[in-house]
């Protein structure tokens, strides 16, 4: 019999126990899950499930770990852990990517028809406006991997020209894939929309300085649900006082929740959503986590490993 720790709070413990149990079950996989804060034997643990938010920063005694398996695509808060020793494995859950699909799509769909106007009037004026069509209106993605294909699949779907940058150069059909700092500049300047799908790394934080944000064509919109500290909070806040970016829509930031009197809060040009542009989902999330359990049992590489030197 194997060992799986949800080493997280009363809540992942609540959403994933039940469900994590029945699916290794269902695998044909002998395991205990278990969720204690300071296990009992912490040697004899084979899988460490863990959620970010977990007080559990010190995996030395887990020393016949074999893999831990982030609840999060995101893994900026456990990849620089130097008393983690084992494979660490991301979240990719088509659950995950589902929601941030849909989100992405409604935040971009607001701005680019102008949504606002309409559904915030209540002055009574009969103002007719012909939106731009999608393919009048080219759209940036920064981080071009599960998400961020996920979505410009959405979006140049509805026939909005997609450019794609990432780290490496990519060929994916139907969008305008582009790297490096030469790509950068060109995917900025072609930016109408920018959405911000990058994870967190030495590479990527503040990545979009005032420099970069005067790349963009005026009156851009900016969205941001890959980190807060991707962008230089000060740099964003001179672009929207300026007028050169005329909206942004974010939902992560450099301190969560948002302090009260940060001034995000009441800028006009500013949406702000807590966090909220996807989950994993448990239901789906728990068939990777097995899946990964199994591959582990069975000598089989890991999905979705984590470069620990890249930080993603
Ligand atoms: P992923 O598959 O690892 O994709 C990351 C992308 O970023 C890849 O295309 C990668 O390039 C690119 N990249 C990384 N460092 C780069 C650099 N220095 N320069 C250029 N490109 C770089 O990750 P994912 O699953 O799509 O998730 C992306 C991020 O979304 C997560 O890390 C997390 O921060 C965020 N997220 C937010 C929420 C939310 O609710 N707000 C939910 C889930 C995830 P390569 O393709 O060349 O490797």
């Amino acid at each position: 019999m194997i060992r799986v720790l949800i080493s997280g709070h009363r809540v992942d413990w609540d959403e994933y126990g039940e469900l994590l149990s029945a699916a290794l079950t269902d695998a044909g996989i002998d395991a205990e899950v278990i969720h204690e804060t300071r296990p009992r034997s912490p040697e004899t643990i084979d899988y460490i499930v863990y959620a970010p938010w977990s007080d559990m920063k010190d995996f030395s005694p887990f020393t016949g770990a074999k893999a831990v398996i982030n609840l999060w695509a995101g893994v900026e808060g456990v990849v620089t852990n130097e008393t983690l020793k084992v494979p660490l494995a991301r979240m990719v859950d088509p659950g995950l990517t589902g929601g941030m699909v849909e989100w992405c799509v409604a935040h971009a769909l607001r701005h680019h028809l102008g949504i606002d106007r309409d559904i915030c009037r209540r002055d009574a004026v009969w103002d007719p406006h012909l939106p731009p069509l999608a393919r009048e209106r080219p759209l940036t993605i920064l981080g071009f991997g599960v998400l961020g294909q996920a979505v410009a699949e959405a979006l140049s779907g509805l026939g909005f020209p997609v450019t794609g940058w990432s780290r490496s150069a990519k060929d994916v059909a139907g969008v305008t894939c582009l790297s490096g700092e030469d790509g950068l500049v060109a995917a900025l300047r072609r930016a109408e929309l920018l959405i911000l799908l990058l994870p967190l790394t030495p590479a990527t934080e503040e990545i979009m300085n005032s420099e970069r944000l005067a790349l963009l064509p005026k009156g851009a919109i900016l969205i941001n649900p890959g980190r807060g500290p991707l962008i230089d909070d000060n740099a964003l806040l001179a672009a929207l006082d300026s007028g050169h970016i005329a909206h942004a829509t974010l939902d992560v930031f450099r301190e969560e929740p948002l302090p009260g009197d940060h001034p995000f809060w009441a800028h006009p040009g500013i949406t702000v959503t807590p966090h909220i542009a996807s989950g994993t989902r448990p239901d789906t999330a728990v068939e990777i986590i097995v899946e990964n359990i199994r591959r582990g049992e069975a000598g089989e590489p890991l999905l979705h490993l984590v470069d620990r030197s890249l930080g993603y």
